[in-house]
């Protein structure tokens, strides 16, 4: 699988040995109760382990564990434990490769892990769709999904950590104050992907609110670094300063305003959607020349709770700049990086290759 920010993929190499004794087969997919393929996914790690992360619809909840909720309520998922909000994750929530599909192009899950078991192996896509009996829209999205090359949904925006007064700023300058201000980039359903950078922003004034959003300056080179001809769809709030056109990159951005409309023939304040669903027209990787329409979801979910997450990890306000400050960013994205893997496991891995590089080996 392509990452377009992540690591490297693995190759699909199998010596004879290993095809005889790999785990799965298509027998474990097809005509197999909905539990059971999720079981499965989740034991191999190919499906995300919601349980105790925060809601990404809310942004307060805590996400509790797997459980059936019925067919009404999509079945199996993780309930947000908010009682406002009680929204249900599932499996395929914010998935890379699964999705939940129309009314008309309705697989289950079953079907769509049949269907991308059948691309790993390498059949081709008109063998695929007769084996899952499946349309070409069904196995389409699923090898466009896989194959590298494709697009990807990358979310950016920035935070500010903590404030202070600048230590060399005299009693009549205009501007003392200095900010500690991040910025973040993160593709969805990656979490080894988050970058962060400090960012540096402007100094204000005493009772100023924050330093303002990124800065074109500051931006352009970090979007040449990691957006440029990565094909991927860049998710933003409506700062300006993201709005630069680069080759491989669609912007998308979401507007947080209230709006009016006429409901039923009076007009009312409709609430900020911070989430809608918008298509683009873009250049397909698979077919030199032709345009396919990919639909996406709007809006910085993730990378809200990303700062969420950073927020509550930092604690309270640290000094602007301080060394205890950046340890804390820079653990605390290693964790993110590690989300959902055994830590414990992941530290001695770690460790092991920090004393490599000390000894020289
Ligand atoms: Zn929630």
């Amino acid at each position: 699988m392509c990452l377009a920010l992540g690591t490297a993929p693995r190759p699909l190499r199998w010596g004879r040995k290993d095809r005889a004794a790999r785990a799965s087969c298509i027998k474990d997919f097809v005509k197999r109760p909905e539990k059971f393929v999720i079981d499965k996914l989740r034991r191999e790690n190919s499906s995300p382990k919601w349980e105790g992360a925060t809601c990404p619809h809310c942004g307060e909840g805590v996400l509790g564990p797997l459980k059936d909720h019925g067919e009404k309520k999509g079945g199996r998922g993780h309930r947000c434990s908010r009682s406002l909000c009680n929204r249900r994750m599932t499996p395929r929530s914010f998935h890379r490769i699964f999705s939940k599909g129309t009314v008309q192009s309705f697989s289950t899950l079953a079907d769509q892990a049949a269907i991308l078991f059948c691309a790993v192996a390498g059949c081709p896509q008109t063998t695929t769709r007769l084996l899952a009996q499946r349309n070409h829209k069904a196995v389409e999205s699923i090898y466009g999904s896989l194959h590298g090359a494709q697009w990807a949904d990358v979310e950016a925006d920035e935070v500010d950590l903590g404030k202070m007064e600048d230590p060399a700023a005299g009693p009549r300058t205009a501007t003392p104050v200095i900010w500690e201000q991040r910025g973040g980039i993160v593709q969805r359903g990656a979490p080894e992907s988050l970058v962060l950078f400090r960012l540096q922003p402007k100094k204000t004034k005493r009772r100023a609110p924050g330093p303002g959003p990124i800065r074109k300056a500051g931006w352009a080179p970090l979007s040449k670094k990691w957006l440029k001809n990565r094909n991927v769809i860049f998710h933003t709030d409506g700062a300006r300063s993201y709005k630069l056109k680069e080759q491989g990159v669609v912007h998308d951005w979401v507007v947080h305003k209230k709006k009016k409309a006429k409901v039923k023939g009076k007009w009312m304040w409709l609430k900020p959607s911070h989430s809608q669903k918008r298509y683009h027209d873009v250049p397909d990787p698979m077919k030199a020349g032709a345009k396919k329409r990919i639909w996406v979801k709007t809006g910085t979910q993730i990378i809200d709770g990303v700062w969420r997450e950073l927020r509550r990890f930092v604690g309270k306000t640290k000094a602007v700049g301080s060394a205890h400050l950046m340890q804390k960013a820079r653990s605390f994205q290693w964790a993110h990086w590690n989300r959902g893997k055994d830590l414990w496991h992941e530290t001695g891995a770690m460790l092991q290759e920090a004393w490599a590089k000390k000894r020289g080996w």
